[in-house]
């Protein structure tokens, strides 16, 4: 399916791309042909001025003079006196160029000449372009010349050729490096749109894994769900005595949290991927909300003859903005672990360091306050190759794949509201052995106390 996007988008780019520039060439093209043209006419009406203000002033003209001006400006002049051919213009002459001449004194005759030549009695010449039969490019000059006894009648013929020659050699110039970046253009596009789908294609993986790691984890307690009720209805041919039936529904009962606790979950996460839930900041004392965690956990931490301790700043920190309810969950997320992976007769702390890094006294305004939550314990710990994994989707370790209570979104959960709170969350190894986890968030001073805390807590 992507590779389809791919190539789609691929075309899309460079088709765009390609587009945008073929337009701009023969834009370019275009314009720069026009000046081109309108440049070498200009050029040929200006030698024409001359030769003609030249022809006027002499009063004898040579074959020898004729012979330069047609080679030194690559022209072609046939002259009449009086309607009579000159013999230079008699020439050895070809028959194409007698063709031509007459055609370009015909062209002129039929689109210039509007009054007789005769009446005028001033000399006039009129530059224009025609085609000739042989399908060649001219620019062309009637020119009339009266004086005293008569007239002299000229026509001056220039090929187009070596402009349409240079006007060629642009356009195949162009055609040569716009093919070239039309390739370049479709292997970047093909490159960029590769590089561009990666992450979309890598949070689709992620997404494939996610719901086959959940429908695995949903699957164990429902089938448990599914056995215990056949044995109570006695789908199996055998019905469960009235005693058993209690220990079923209580199996059925346990399962059926398990689901509801993982189906919230992924509810949550489901919600942080679309950006769905709200920070809901409101005064609070971090002090007394880990107090009130800590007490939450110490019945839990006593049964598995934990030394449960609490640390807290020797002043109390001043009241901040802050989510009470994500960050009990947060801390109960934390301390829910630190309890399940220490073993009996192991040790945690939870502590509370507040600091303030201002620049000079007078910013206060400007200061980076923050204050940070601590959770150490000395259990299992988490060898340096799985720090990073451990924040991943259903992420397990091996020691911990046999507990049924975890199904490795805690700390996805962790960092999704520690984010959410603008903060950061990370783990170290506890000198001595174990883990600790390290929220830092920031500080934002609330003017107003808080409101009295809820003490209840819950893992979700
Ligand atoms: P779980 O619900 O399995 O605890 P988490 O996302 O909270 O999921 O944790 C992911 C994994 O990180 C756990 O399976 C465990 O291997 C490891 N882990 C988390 N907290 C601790 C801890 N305090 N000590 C040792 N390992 C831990």
């Amino acid at each position: 399916m992507f590779r389809k996007v791919h190539y789609r988008l691929t075309f899309l780019c460079a088709g765009i791309t390609t587009f945008l520039l073929f337009t701009m060439s023969l834009t370019y093209l275009y314009v720069s042909e026009q000046g081109l043209k309108q440049n070498h006419f200009l050029s040929f009406q200006r030698d024409i001025a001359t030769l003609i203000a030249n022809f006027e002033r002499q009063t004898l003209i040579t074959h020898t003079w004729l012979s330069q001006m047609e080679s030194f400006n690559a022209f072609t002049i046939s002259i009449t006196d009086n309607g009579i051919p000159l013999l230079f213009s008699e020439r050895a002459q070809d028959e194409k160029r007698k063709i031509t001449e007459q055609e370009a004194l015909e062209y002129y005759r039929s689109h210039y000449s509007v009054t007789s030549p005769d009446a005028a009695r001033k000399s006039f010449h009129t530059e224009y372009s025609f085609t000739s039969s042989y399908k060649e490019d001219y620019y062309a000059c009637y020119a009339y010349i009266p004086y005293e006894n008569g007239k002299t009648e000229l026509l001056i013929l220039s090929p187009v050729l070596p402009l349409n020659r240079q006007i060629h050699s642009q356009r195949i110039r162009f055609a040569a490096i716009d093919t070239a970046a039309v390739c370049l253009l479709f292997l970047f596009s093909f490159f960029f749109t590769k590089k561009l789908l990666i992450p979309i294609e890598n949070s689709r993986l992620e997404q494939t894994r996610f719901v086959a790691a959940a429908s695995h984890e949903l699957r164990t307690p429902l089938a448990v769900i599914l056995s215990c009720t056949g044995a109570i209805q006695g789908h199996n041919g055998k019905k469960a005595l009235p005693e058993e039936e209690e220990t079923f529904l209580n199996t059925i009962y346990s399962e059926g949290q398990r689901m509801k606790r993982l189906i919230d979950d992924m509810l949550f996460l489901s919600q942080a991927d679309s950006h769905a839930f709200s920070v809901h900041p409101e005064p609070i004392e971090p002090d007394t909300l880990l107090l009130n965690s800590y007490e939450a956990f110490e019945a839990m931490a006593a049964e598995k003859n934990i030394s449960f301790r609490i640390s807290l700043p020797d002043s109390p920190m001043p009241p901040c903005l802050g989510d009470r309810e994500r960050l009990q969950q947060l801390i109960a997320i934390l301390l829910h672990n630190a309890v399940s992976y220490t073993p009996e007769n192991g040790s945690i702390l939870l502590s509370l360091a507040y600091g303030k890094s201002r620049k000079t006294d007078s910013d206060v305004r400007r200061c980076h306050d923050s204050y940070t939550i601590a959770v150490a314990d000395s259990g299992i710990g988490i060898p340096d190759e799985e720090k990073a994994k451990i924040f991943r989707r259903f992420y397990r370790s091996d020691q911990s794949r046999s507990t049924k209570e975890h199904f490795g979104l805690g700390l996805c959960i962790a960092e999704e509201i520690t984010h959410s709170l603008k903060g950061s969350i990370h783990v170290e190894d506890t000198p001595g052995g174990g883990s600790t986890f390290l929220v830092r968030l920031p500080f934002k001073e609330s003017g107003t106390p808080p409101a009295p805390a809820n003490h209840t807590q819950s893992r979700i």
